[in-house]
Protein backbone atom coordinates (compact mmCIF):
# COMPACT_ATOMS: atom_id res chain seq x y z
CA UNK A 1 0.00 0.00 0.00
CA UNK A 2 1.25 3.02 -1.11
CA UNK A 3 -0.21 6.58 0.78
CA UNK A 4 -0.16 9.78 -0.59
CA UNK A 5 -1.37 12.74 1.59
CA UNK A 6 -2.72 15.87 -0.23
CA UNK A 7 -0.70 18.42 1.10
CA UNK A 8 -2.37 21.42 -0.78
CA UNK A 9 -6.48 20.08 0.48
CA UNK A 10 -4.91 19.52 4.09
CA UNK A 11 -3.48 22.92 4.67
CA UNK A 12 -5.78 24.59 2.87
CA UNK A 13 -8.55 23.21 4.67
CA UNK A 14 -7.05 23.76 8.08
CA UNK A 15 -7.02 27.64 7.00
CA UNK A 16 -10.60 27.28 5.79
CA UNK A 17 -11.53 26.38 9.06
CA UNK A 18 -9.39 29.04 10.85
CA UNK A 19 -11.77 31.44 8.93
CA UNK A 20 -15.05 30.26 11.01
CA UNK A 21 -13.71 32.35 14.44
CA UNK A 22 -15.22 35.12 16.32
CA UNK A 23 -12.07 36.78 16.77
CA UNK A 24 -9.70 38.82 14.47
CA UNK A 25 -7.11 36.55 12.30
CA UNK A 26 -4.71 35.08 13.19
CA UNK A 27 -6.69 34.67 16.39
CA UNK A 28 -9.26 32.10 16.20
CA UNK A 29 -12.16 32.31 18.65
CA UNK A 30 -14.70 29.44 18.53
CA UNK A 31 -16.76 28.53 21.52
CA UNK A 32 -19.34 25.31 21.75
CA UNK A 33 -22.30 25.99 19.98
CA UNK A 34 -21.99 29.63 19.33
CA UNK A 35 -23.02 30.72 15.57
CA UNK A 36 -19.63 30.27 14.65
CA UNK A 37 -19.22 27.00 16.24
CA UNK A 38 -22.37 25.37 14.33
CA UNK A 39 -21.00 26.99 10.69
CA UNK A 40 -17.74 25.36 11.58
CA UNK A 41 -19.58 21.93 12.44
CA UNK A 42 -21.54 22.33 9.07
CA UNK A 43 -18.75 22.71 7.02
CA UNK A 44 -16.99 20.15 8.55
CA UNK A 45 -20.02 17.89 8.14
CA UNK A 46 -19.86 18.76 4.53
CA UNK A 47 -16.12 17.71 4.11
CA UNK A 48 -16.98 14.49 6.09
CA UNK A 49 -19.82 13.83 3.30
CA UNK A 50 -17.61 15.01 0.31
CA UNK A 51 -15.10 11.96 1.45
CA UNK A 52 -17.65 9.77 1.58
CA UNK A 53 -18.50 9.23 5.00
CA UNK A 54 -21.43 8.21 6.59
CA UNK A 55 -21.90 11.48 9.42
CA UNK A 56 -24.13 11.16 12.53
CA UNK A 57 -24.16 13.39 15.44
CA UNK A 58 -25.58 12.11 19.37
CA UNK A 59 -27.47 14.07 21.78
CA UNK A 60 -24.42 16.46 23.05
CA UNK A 61 -23.07 17.15 19.47
CA UNK A 62 -20.14 14.80 19.21
CA UNK A 63 -20.08 13.91 15.51
CA UNK A 64 -18.92 10.96 14.14
CA UNK A 65 -17.63 10.43 10.50
CA UNK A 66 -17.71 6.70 9.61
CA UNK A 67 -16.04 4.96 6.40
CA UNK A 68 -18.43 2.84 5.85
CA UNK A 69 -17.04 -0.41 3.86
CA UNK A 70 -19.24 -2.88 2.94
CA UNK A 71 -17.10 -5.54 4.22
CA UNK A 72 -15.62 -3.47 7.31
CA UNK A 73 -16.74 -4.88 10.66
CA UNK A 74 -17.16 -3.55 14.70
CA UNK A 75 -15.71 -3.09 16.78
CA UNK A 76 -14.31 0.67 15.33
CA UNK A 77 -11.28 2.09 15.08
CA UNK A 78 -11.04 5.78 15.68
CA UNK A 79 -9.11 8.98 15.19
CA UNK A 80 -9.73 12.05 15.75
CA UNK A 81 -9.99 15.83 18.18
CA UNK A 82 -11.71 18.99 18.65
CA UNK A 83 -12.59 21.77 16.61
CA UNK A 84 -13.87 24.06 19.54
CA UNK A 85 -11.15 27.09 20.78
CA UNK A 86 -10.49 29.03 23.69
CA UNK A 87 -10.89 33.11 23.18
CA UNK A 88 -8.04 33.82 20.87
CA UNK A 89 -6.76 31.20 20.17
CA UNK A 90 -4.32 29.54 17.27
CA UNK A 91 -5.63 27.17 14.24
CA UNK A 92 -4.18 24.46 14.69
CA UNK A 93 -5.08 22.76 18.60
CA UNK A 94 -7.89 20.23 18.24
CA UNK A 95 -8.15 21.09 14.46
CA UNK A 96 -4.73 19.15 13.31
CA UNK A 97 -6.32 15.82 14.99
CA UNK A 98 -9.64 16.38 13.07
CA UNK A 99 -8.73 17.42 9.62
CA UNK A 100 -5.49 15.51 9.93
CA UNK A 101 -7.56 12.42 10.51
CA UNK A 102 -10.04 13.27 7.91
CA UNK A 103 -7.16 13.43 5.47
CA UNK A 104 -6.13 10.28 6.64
CA UNK A 105 -9.13 8.12 6.31
CA UNK A 106 -9.40 10.10 2.71
CA UNK A 107 -5.70 8.70 1.82
CA UNK A 108 -6.38 5.45 2.88
CA UNK A 109 -9.54 5.49 1.09
CA UNK A 110 -7.75 6.56 -2.23
CA UNK A 111 -5.24 3.91 -2.48
CA UNK A 112 -7.56 1.17 -2.19
CA UNK A 113 -7.12 -0.12 1.12
CA UNK A 114 -9.73 -2.14 2.23
CA UNK A 115 -10.09 -1.78 6.14
CA UNK A 116 -11.19 -5.04 8.20
CA UNK A 117 -12.41 -2.74 10.70
CA UNK A 118 -14.60 0.46 9.87
CA UNK A 119 -12.33 3.24 10.45
CA UNK A 120 -14.15 6.75 12.04
CA UNK A 121 -13.28 10.48 12.93
CA UNK A 122 -14.59 11.87 16.06
CA UNK A 123 -15.24 15.60 16.26
CA UNK A 124 -15.43 15.63 20.14
CA UNK A 125 -18.11 18.46 21.60
CA UNK A 126 -16.03 20.92 23.75
CA UNK A 127 -13.02 19.76 24.52
CA UNK A 128 -12.38 23.13 25.97
CA UNK A 129 -14.20 24.22 29.18
CA UNK A 130 -15.48 27.92 28.07
CA UNK A 131 -18.77 27.61 27.97
CA UNK A 132 -19.62 24.99 30.90
CA UNK A 133 -16.25 25.19 32.87
CA UNK A 134 -16.15 21.55 31.98
CA UNK A 135 -13.32 20.31 29.66
CA UNK A 136 -13.64 17.38 27.75
CA UNK A 137 -16.96 17.83 27.86
CA UNK A 138 -18.06 15.14 24.81
CA UNK A 139 -15.83 12.35 25.50
CA UNK A 140 -16.31 12.92 29.25
CA UNK A 141 -19.95 11.77 28.52
CA UNK A 142 -18.90 9.46 25.83
CA UNK A 143 -16.85 7.65 28.30
CA UNK A 144 -19.26 7.66 31.29
CA UNK A 145 -17.18 9.56 33.21
CA UNK A 146 -19.49 12.15 33.31
CA UNK A 147 -23.13 11.23 34.14
CA UNK A 148 -25.96 12.60 31.63
CA UNK A 149 -27.84 14.06 35.22
CA UNK A 150 -24.43 15.93 36.35
CA UNK A 151 -24.37 17.24 32.53
CA UNK A 152 -27.97 18.61 32.33
CA UNK A 153 -26.82 20.94 35.64
CA UNK A 154 -24.18 22.46 34.02
CA UNK A 155 -24.93 25.93 33.25
CA UNK A 156 -23.19 28.49 30.57
CA UNK A 157 -22.25 32.09 31.68
CA UNK A 158 -25.61 33.40 30.78
CA UNK A 159 -27.44 30.51 33.17
CA UNK A 160 -28.33 28.81 30.26
CA UNK A 161 -28.17 24.88 30.74
CA UNK A 162 -26.36 22.95 28.90
CA UNK A 163 -29.82 21.10 27.98
CA UNK A 164 -31.51 24.17 26.77
CA UNK A 165 -28.61 25.20 24.60
CA UNK A 166 -27.90 21.99 22.64
CA UNK A 167 -31.60 21.30 22.11
CA UNK A 168 -31.82 25.23 20.78
CA UNK A 169 -28.97 24.76 18.48
CA UNK A 170 -30.65 21.28 17.12
CA UNK A 171 -28.93 18.25 19.23
CA UNK A 172 -31.73 16.67 20.26
CA UNK A 173 -32.47 13.06 21.81
CA UNK A 174 -31.49 12.10 25.64
CA UNK A 175 -27.86 12.40 27.24
CA UNK A 176 -27.66 8.90 28.60
CA UNK A 177 -27.60 7.62 24.70
CA UNK A 178 -24.22 9.51 24.48
CA UNK A 179 -22.03 6.96 26.84
CA UNK A 180 -20.27 4.05 24.09
CA UNK A 181 -19.97 0.65 25.05
CA UNK A 182 -16.57 -0.80 25.71
CA UNK A 183 -16.69 -2.93 23.15
CA UNK A 184 -17.22 0.18 20.58
CA UNK A 185 -13.84 0.49 19.99
CA UNK A 186 -10.67 -1.97 18.75
CA UNK A 187 -8.72 1.00 19.25
CA UNK A 188 -8.51 5.05 19.13
CA UNK A 189 -5.88 7.33 18.51
CA UNK A 190 -5.09 11.34 18.23
CA UNK A 191 -3.00 13.38 16.86
CA UNK A 192 -2.19 16.46 17.87
CA UNK A 193 -0.30 19.39 18.20
CA UNK A 194 2.23 18.68 21.07
CA UNK A 195 1.69 22.58 23.13
CA UNK A 196 5.02 22.30 24.65
CA UNK A 197 8.19 22.83 23.71
CA UNK A 198 10.55 19.45 23.78
CA UNK A 199 9.96 18.11 19.88
CA UNK A 200 10.98 21.25 18.43
CA UNK A 201 14.09 21.79 21.20
CA UNK A 202 15.36 18.35 20.22
CA UNK A 203 14.37 18.41 16.64
CA UNK A 204 12.17 15.66 16.51
CA UNK A 205 9.63 15.27 14.54
CA UNK A 206 7.18 12.81 16.14
CA UNK A 207 6.06 12.24 20.01
CA UNK A 208 4.51 9.19 20.92
CA UNK A 209 2.36 9.79 23.68
CA UNK A 210 2.51 7.00 26.23
CA UNK A 211 1.05 8.47 28.91
CA UNK A 212 -1.52 11.24 29.35
CA UNK A 213 -1.40 13.16 33.24
CA UNK A 214 -4.55 13.68 34.61
CA UNK A 215 -5.03 16.99 36.69
CA UNK A 216 -7.41 17.04 40.04
CA UNK A 217 -8.29 20.87 40.91
CA UNK A 218 -9.27 22.20 44.20
CA UNK A 219 -10.79 25.25 45.52
CA UNK A 220 -9.90 26.63 48.89
CA UNK A 221 -11.50 29.05 50.74
CA UNK A 222 -9.39 30.32 53.37
CA UNK A 223 -11.21 32.70 56.26
CA UNK A 224 -9.90 34.75 58.88
CA UNK A 225 -10.85 38.19 60.56
CA UNK A 226 -10.22 41.46 59.27
CA UNK A 227 -9.76 44.65 60.31
CA UNK A 228 -7.85 48.04 60.26
CA UNK A 229 -3.74 47.94 59.16
CA UNK A 230 -3.44 50.42 61.70
CA UNK A 231 -5.23 49.51 64.53
CA UNK A 232 -5.01 45.35 64.76
CA UNK A 233 -1.59 44.54 66.37
CA UNK A 234 0.05 41.32 65.07
CA UNK A 235 -0.34 39.32 68.23
CA UNK A 236 -4.41 39.42 67.38
CA UNK A 237 -4.41 39.12 63.77
CA UNK A 238 -6.09 36.16 61.86
CA UNK A 239 -4.80 37.33 58.51
CA UNK A 240 -6.34 34.91 55.14
CA UNK A 241 -4.06 35.86 53.14
CA UNK A 242 -0.79 35.31 55.26
CA UNK A 243 -2.63 31.44 55.84
CA UNK A 244 -2.83 31.38 51.89
CA UNK A 245 0.79 32.23 51.41
CA UNK A 246 2.02 29.82 53.89
CA UNK A 247 -0.40 26.63 52.07
CA UNK A 248 0.52 27.79 48.43
CA UNK A 249 3.98 27.13 49.44
CA UNK A 250 3.44 23.99 51.48
CA UNK A 251 1.71 22.95 47.78
CA UNK A 252 4.90 24.46 46.18
CA UNK A 253 6.84 21.54 48.43
CA UNK A 254 4.58 18.61 48.39
CA UNK A 255 5.01 18.78 44.72
CA UNK A 256 8.86 19.02 44.37
CA UNK A 257 9.40 16.58 46.85
CA UNK A 258 7.04 13.86 45.58
CA UNK A 259 9.98 12.13 44.49
CA UNK A 260 9.10 12.38 40.22
CA UNK A 261 9.26 15.06 37.85
CA UNK A 262 6.19 14.44 36.67
CA UNK A 263 4.25 15.97 39.75
CA UNK A 264 3.35 19.50 39.08
CA UNK A 265 1.21 21.67 41.69
CA UNK A 266 -0.43 24.94 40.60
CA UNK A 267 -2.29 27.52 42.14
CA UNK A 268 -3.49 29.98 39.29
CA UNK A 269 -5.91 32.12 41.15
CA UNK A 270 -5.50 33.56 44.65
CA UNK A 271 -8.10 36.09 45.25
CA UNK A 272 -8.15 38.66 48.02
CA UNK A 273 -10.96 40.02 50.28
CA UNK A 274 -11.52 43.37 50.36
CA UNK A 275 -8.73 43.68 48.74
CA UNK A 276 -7.38 47.06 50.17
CA UNK A 277 -4.05 48.88 51.16
CA UNK A 278 -5.17 49.35 54.44
CA UNK A 279 -7.47 46.37 55.44
CA UNK A 280 -6.67 43.12 56.23
CA UNK A 281 -7.70 39.95 54.43
CA UNK A 282 -10.32 38.25 55.74
CA UNK A 283 -11.28 36.12 52.98
CA UNK A 284 -8.90 34.25 50.65
CA UNK A 285 -9.77 31.93 47.37
CA UNK A 286 -7.49 29.91 45.94
CA UNK A 287 -7.76 27.36 43.08
CA UNK A 288 -5.37 24.35 42.90
CA UNK A 289 -4.10 22.28 39.93
CA UNK A 290 -2.38 19.52 40.61
CA UNK A 291 -1.07 16.56 37.79
CA UNK A 292 0.95 13.49 37.88
CA UNK A 293 1.06 10.80 35.42
CA UNK A 294 0.86 8.39 38.68
CA UNK A 295 -2.87 8.25 40.41
CA UNK A 296 -1.22 7.02 44.08
CA UNK A 297 1.27 9.53 44.09
CA UNK A 298 -1.16 12.41 43.08
CA UNK A 299 -3.29 11.57 45.45
CA UNK A 300 -0.58 11.82 48.10
CA UNK A 301 0.08 14.95 47.28
CA UNK A 302 -3.84 15.84 47.51
CA UNK A 303 -3.74 14.32 51.49
CA UNK A 304 -0.78 16.02 52.27
CA UNK A 305 -2.45 19.23 51.30
CA UNK A 306 -5.42 18.21 52.98
CA UNK A 307 -3.78 17.70 56.49
CA UNK A 308 -1.66 20.96 55.73
CA UNK A 309 -4.74 23.07 55.72
CA UNK A 310 -5.60 21.48 58.76
CA UNK A 311 -2.42 22.35 60.67
CA UNK A 312 -2.70 26.03 58.88
CA UNK A 313 -6.10 26.76 60.79
CA UNK A 314 -5.16 25.28 63.47
CA UNK A 315 -2.18 27.14 64.50
CA UNK A 316 -3.40 30.54 62.52
CA UNK A 317 -6.92 30.75 63.77
CA UNK A 318 -8.30 30.55 60.19
CA UNK A 319 -10.85 28.16 58.69
CA UNK A 320 -10.10 26.85 55.81
CA UNK A 321 -12.74 24.73 53.04
CA UNK A 322 -11.14 22.44 50.69
CA UNK A 323 -13.53 21.45 47.67
CA UNK A 324 -12.70 19.26 45.22
CA UNK A 325 -13.63 20.37 41.81
CA UNK A 326 -12.44 16.90 39.58
CA UNK A 327 -9.62 14.31 40.36
CA UNK A 328 -9.46 12.85 36.99
CA UNK A 329 -7.36 9.63 36.56
CA UNK A 330 -4.30 9.66 34.47
CA UNK A 331 -4.22 6.96 31.41
CA UNK A 332 -1.36 4.89 30.07
CA UNK A 333 -1.54 4.55 26.35
CA UNK A 334 -2.20 0.90 24.83
CA UNK A 335 1.07 -0.79 23.78
CA UNK A 336 -0.22 -1.99 20.76
CA UNK A 337 -0.97 1.37 19.53
CA UNK A 338 2.44 2.54 20.58
CA UNK A 339 4.09 -0.44 18.49
CA UNK A 340 1.50 0.77 15.46
CA UNK A 341 3.23 3.68 15.36
CA UNK A 342 6.45 3.74 16.03
CA UNK A 343 6.42 0.73 13.18
CA UNK A 344 5.37 3.70 10.78
CA UNK A 345 8.12 5.93 11.93
CA UNK A 346 10.39 3.11 11.75
CA UNK A 347 9.33 2.60 8.18
CA UNK A 348 9.88 6.13 6.86
CA UNK A 349 13.19 6.51 8.80
CA UNK A 350 11.40 8.90 11.30
CA UNK A 351 13.13 9.46 14.91
CA UNK A 352 10.37 9.82 17.91
CA UNK A 353 10.34 10.31 21.05
CA UNK A 354 8.25 8.92 23.62
CA UNK A 355 6.65 11.11 25.75
CA UNK A 356 3.98 12.09 28.40
CA UNK A 357 0.90 14.26 27.69
CA UNK A 358 1.05 17.06 30.26
CA UNK A 359 -2.01 18.17 29.08
CA UNK A 360 -5.17 16.63 29.21
CA UNK A 361 -7.18 15.69 25.78
CA UNK A 362 -10.16 13.55 25.15
CA UNK A 363 -8.25 10.73 24.77
CA UNK A 364 -7.86 9.93 28.37
CA UNK A 365 -11.38 9.80 29.03
CA UNK A 366 -11.76 7.75 25.80
CA UNK A 367 -9.14 5.55 27.69
CA UNK A 368 -11.78 4.49 30.16
CA UNK A 369 -13.71 2.76 27.51
CA UNK A 370 -11.20 1.77 24.69
CA UNK A 371 -7.45 1.31 24.21
CA UNK A 372 -6.08 4.34 23.01
CA UNK A 373 -2.77 6.30 22.09
CA UNK A 374 -1.90 9.92 20.87
CA UNK A 375 0.65 11.42 18.27
CA UNK A 376 2.04 14.85 19.02
CA UNK A 377 3.82 17.28 15.93
CA UNK A 378 6.39 19.98 17.60
CA UNK A 379 4.84 23.24 17.70
CA UNK A 380 7.11 26.58 17.35
CA UNK A 381 8.31 27.58 20.60
CA UNK A 382 5.99 25.57 22.22
CA UNK A 383 3.52 27.95 21.80
CA UNK A 384 -0.52 26.96 22.14
CA UNK A 385 -4.02 28.39 22.90
CA UNK A 386 -2.36 32.34 21.27
CA UNK A 387 -2.68 33.66 17.70
CA UNK A 388 0.81 32.86 16.80
CA UNK A 389 0.50 28.74 17.70
CA UNK A 390 2.11 27.36 14.29
CA UNK A 391 2.57 23.83 13.28
CA UNK A 392 4.56 23.27 10.36
CA UNK A 393 3.13 22.16 6.85
CA UNK A 394 5.76 19.12 6.68
CA UNK A 395 5.20 18.47 10.25
CA UNK A 396 1.23 18.10 10.02
CA UNK A 397 1.62 16.15 6.57
CA UNK A 398 3.68 13.82 8.30
CA UNK A 399 1.69 13.39 11.62
CA UNK A 400 -1.17 12.29 9.11
CA UNK A 401 0.65 9.95 6.89
CA UNK A 402 2.04 8.47 10.79
CA UNK A 403 -1.50 8.54 11.53
CA UNK A 404 -2.88 7.03 7.87
CA UNK A 405 -0.74 3.95 8.21
CA UNK A 406 -1.71 3.48 12.00
CA UNK A 407 -5.13 3.37 11.65
CA UNK A 408 -4.57 0.99 8.67
CA UNK A 409 -2.55 -0.99 10.66
CA UNK A 410 -4.77 -1.38 13.24
CA UNK A 411 -7.43 -1.86 11.05
CA UNK A 412 -6.42 -5.18 9.74
ZN1 LIG B 1 -6.56 20.31 21.98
Amino acid sequence: MSLTINRERLLSEIDALALFSDAEAPAVTRIVFSTTDLKARSWMKARCEEAGLTVHQDAVGNTFARWDSSDAVEPVVGTGSHIDAIPNAGKFDGVVGVLGGLEAIRALRESGFRPKHSIELLIFTSEEPTRFGIGCLGSRLLSGTLSANAARKLTDESGCTLDEVRRKTGFGGELEQVKLSGAYYKAFVELHIEQGPLLERQRIPLGIVTKIAAPASLRVLIEGSGGHAGGVLMPDRRDALCAAAELILAIESAARTSGAIDTVATVGICDVFPGAVNSIPSRVRLSVDIRDTDLQRRDKVMRTIATTCESISARRQVSIHNELVNADAPADCAPAIIEALSQSCRKHQLNFLPMVSRAYHDSLFIAHIAPVAMLFIPCRNGYSHRPDEFAAPDDIVRGTLVLAETLAALST
